[in-house]
């Protein structure tokens, strides 16, 4: 078996036993729903509803306010209560539009399928755009926007991401066992939209169930290539999937389609084919919950469902809480509020109880190189740092400091424990705001 990688990364304990047979459970949605109008990379929605109006599962309660941006739909039956400041997964507080659940009006999606070649390809981006589809995979990029190759690039190969490689969370992975043949129904629209002359589906080696069962489907999806990955991280990270499976490297400030390629998580592939065949906008998604829980489980949840809801189904904490995570532990992002709500590029919520939180002390670089042999963007991790101390942004800009995809990597690695991520995010927005 022919096992496919990319230069630099690391093996952290990965932790998917936890959750990874926990088949995909739906949840019932809490008495409160947080929907921020801050949902995916661009501009955020704008309301369309009054408070008090009446909302139904699945009606558009945001539109899309601007060119890189796509609307908002309510995720449960119930009542607006109007626009809230609310604890927001990405940080800080943001308005969030605040829904009452109306437990006596349950509902199922069900809409008769329809014929995808009843749609042009424009047609195809639009039910995209309505649908409110952004990535899934965490990084929220507004799908339609992603889905208008411009005319002058070719896509030769498109990239379907079943890598998952952050640790503990197994939210594709279990898409890819119940959902594989949707996953298959969804790419064949990617492909008429992209006209792609190769599709790779790209899994992992520590997921061979899963590998297998997307084999299940290659008599019926002859056009489909699997390529089997060395667990490493940052693997499922576009670039470094693009090269190890082509050998390409996206150019520095460039995008995949620079070198003919084109990723799409399988989360968000299932959401093209549901939105396209079935009508149905982006307002569940499935999240890991994980870490010292009783419990730990893939739901399939209602956007806007609180975290501390769902660490409650997951059976609750041992060991005291300590941090929660949205997303993994590489790039995870801590939050203060145990009310944050789930949005639509929540891959999973990890626990952390006291003894996984130690405290470390930071000590002063022993130009070990480590953080330089790990890193996937071939940075010079310590270099950059030393300038990032002495605030010489613009230094740190010239050694490439915004090429850093913040993967966590040197961090990880570095024993003095410096935070060096979290310096390289520091100056990337020291830098932003220098430009802005
Ligand atoms: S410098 Fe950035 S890209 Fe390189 S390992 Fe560190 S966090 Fe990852
Ligand atoms: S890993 Fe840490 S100690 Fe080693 S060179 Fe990098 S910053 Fe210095």
């Amino acid at each position: 078996m022919q096992l496919l990688t990319f230069k630099g990364g690391v093996h952290p304990k990965y932790r998917k036993e936890l959750a990874k047979d926990s088949p995909i459970k739906k949840i019932e949605p809490p008495e409160f729903i947080y929907l921020p109008l801050t949902q995916h990379t661009g501009i955020p929605s704008k309301p369309i509803i009054e408070k008090k109006d009446e909302v139904e599962v699945g009606m558009k309660i945001a539109e899309s306010n601007g060119k890189l941006s796509v609307p908002l739909h309510s995720s449960v039956a119930g009542v607006y209560m109007g626009l809230v400041n609310w604890p927001h997964p990405l940080g800080g507080r943001k308005e969030a539009m605040k829904i009452k659940l109306d437990p006596q009006r349950t509902f199922e999606w069900k809409e008769e399928e329809r014929d995808v070649d009843l749609f042009s390809e424009d047609q195809i981006i639009e039910i995209v755009k309505e649908a409110g589809i952004v990535g899934m995979g965490g990084a929220a990029f507004p799908t339609y926007f992603k889905m208008k190759v411009p005319p002058d690039k070719k896509i030769k190969d498109l990239i379907i991401n079943g890598a998952e490689c952050e640790p503990y969370l197994t939210a594709d992975h279990r898409l890819i066992l119940e959902r594989a043949e949707d996953i298959f129904k969804g790419v064949e629209i990617l492909k008429r939209v992209l006209n792609p002359e190769r599709v790779w589906i790209a899994i992992e080696d520590n997921k061979m169930d899963a590998i297998d069962r997307i084999k299940e489907f290659s008599s019926s999806y002859p056009w489909a290539n699997i390529t089997i990955h060395e667990t490493k991280y940052p693997q499922g990270s576009e670039k470094q999937l693009i090269q190890s499976i082509t050998g390409k490297e996206v150019p520095e400030g460039g995008l995949p389609f620079d070198v003919g390629a084109y990723v799409q998580n399988v989360g968000t592939v299932i959401a093209i084919y549901e939105a396209v065949c079935y009508s149905k906008p982006l307002y569940e998604r499935v999240v890991t919950v994980t870490g010292p829980v009783r419990d730990p489980s893939n739901f399939l949840v209602p956007i806007g469902t609180p975290f501390e809801y769902l660490i409650e189904a997951s059976g609750g904490v041992f060991g005291g809480t300590m941090q929660i995570i949205n997303g993994g532990p590489m790039m995870g992002i801590a939050q203060v509020y145990p009310e944050v709500p789930v949005i639509k590029g929540t891959t999973g919520i990890l626990v952390q109880n006291e003894k996984e939180t130690l405290e470390r002390e930071v000590s002063p670089c022993i130009r070990c190189a480590s953080c330089v042999d790990v890193c996937p963007m071939y940075l010079m991790p310590t270099e950059i740092y030393k300038f990032i101390e002495l605030e010489d942004f613009e230094k740190a800009k010239e050694l490439g400091v915004l090429s850093c995809m913040e993967c966590g990597g040197c961090g990880y690695v570095c024993p003095s424990y410096i935070p060096l991520p979290q310096h390289f995010k520091y100056a990337k927005a020291e830098l932003m705001k220098e430009k802005k």
